[in-house]
């Protein structure tokens, strides 16, 4: 992605004016695989995790990522990372190899923007698969369905309605970043100091989106420089920017699959109408497949429920069933952990507020 032309670019030689082993609660604003950068006071911050924080966060579940709240200890012109605040919501997927802990994209995001082209990448069982994850680690959804310019309107009407028909209730929004299409009634949704980030598989235009949104007047955090925090050569993986309306964007690059990382709820949520059936199977645990008087099956024969519908939900769930006990636990000691870190920064700075 390329936010470059003409904006203003923070500067991280500048001399900070915080004084030197001060603690304080800071925002990751960009992750890279050397290190982050951190924004305290509205001043940003490359900064490293404590050998500590290190040690204890060796599982890649509890490392921060961008969007994490960190407590910090800035000394002049870096900050070092000493733990991470609890999360109020998590964007994650299964780890590329199918690992046992989730790989955590971002954190805290208030509301993800699962975007889709109109064109040949329309699908919906990829729409499905996106919407469970995204709303799984408990921020809200919205679906943007682009490239508008490249349907005729009969057919955009007929795959907005397909969408809608799958997403359980979330908003579906029709945009062209060609003409700026659309985009009005999505910028309606952009609350100052909310974060938020685009999903959606390569080439569907995120970063033409998120590019209409930023204008000009954009403050485009710095990239985590290599080695010495001088050279040129930027690896960052992830960042954030602030929009002109406040809101914080995460550029979530890499998005092209989405191994799911959810419970079987998080997939029900996303099927009402079978989650509806079900409790007129005979069976409670019925599994929808052989049982006897399984309405789930009844209705797909009747044509109640279509065929491509009842395919994605039970590929879902079975995905999801596979890791939900992982899940759980996974969970709970990720919170454990974060909560005991933070107690031992109280008890190591009793006189700061965190
Ligand atoms: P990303 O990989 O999701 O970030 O997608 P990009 O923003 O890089 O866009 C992929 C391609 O789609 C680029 O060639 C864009 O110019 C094109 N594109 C983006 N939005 C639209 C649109 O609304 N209409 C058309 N026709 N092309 C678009
Ligand atoms: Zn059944």
């Amino acid at each position: 992605m390329n936010f470059d032309a003409g904006r203003k670019a923070l500067d991280l030689d500048e001399p900070s004016s915080a004084a030197s082993g001060a603690a304080v609660t800071a925002r990751i604003v960009a992750e890279a695989r050397g290190g982050y950068v951190i924004e305290a006071a509205e001043q940003e911050y490359p900064a490293g995790l404590s050998g500590r924080f290190r040690h204890q966060a060796a599982g890649k579940s509890e490392r921060p990522v961008v969007g994490d709240e960190v407590e910090v200890e800035l000394s002049g012109t870096t900050a070092v990372i000493h733990a991470c605040r609890p999360r109020r919501t998590v964007l994650a997927r299964r780890a590329a190899g199918g690992g046992e802990i989730p790989q955590v994209i971002a954190a805290n995001i208030d509301r993800v923007f699962v975007t889709m082209g109109l064109d040949g990448d329309f699908n919906l069982r990829r729409l499905e698969r996106f919407l469970v994850g995204a709303r799984r680690g408990g921020a809200e959804a919205v679906v943007l369905l682009n490239k508008s310019d490249l349907v005729a309107p009969a057919e955009l009407e007929r795959r907005r309605q397909a969408a809608a028909a799958v997403t359980a209730g979330v908003p579906v929004y029709v945009v062209t970043t060609r003409t700026e299409t659309g985009l009005d009634p999505v910028r309606a949704l952009l609350l100052p100091e909310q974060l938020v980030c685009f999903i959606g598989s390569s080439g569907v235009g995120k970063s033409s989106i998120i590019n209409g949104l930023l204008g000009d007047d954009v403050i485009r955090h710095q990239a985590v420089r290599e080695n010495d925090q001088r050279g040129r050569h930027t690896t960052t993986c992830r960042q954030m920017y602030r929009l002109p309306s406040g809101t914080l964007v995460i550029d979530t690059p890499g998005m092209r699959e989405f191994g799911l990382w959810a419970q079987t709820g998080a997939v029900d949520d996303l099927f009402p109408e079978i989650r509806t059936l079900a409790d007129e199977c005979f069976f409670r645990d019925c599994s929808h497949q052989h049982e006897p008087r399984c309405a789930v099956r009844r209705a797909l024969e009747d044509g109640v429920l279509s065929a491509e519908r009842y395919a994605s939900f039970m590929k879902l769930h079975r995905e999801s069933r596979v890791i939900a006990a992982k899940v759980d636990l996974t969970d709970k000691l990720m919170l454990k952990k974060q909560e005991k870190a933070l107690h031992r920064q109280y008890r190591r700075y009793p006189h700061r507020r965190f």
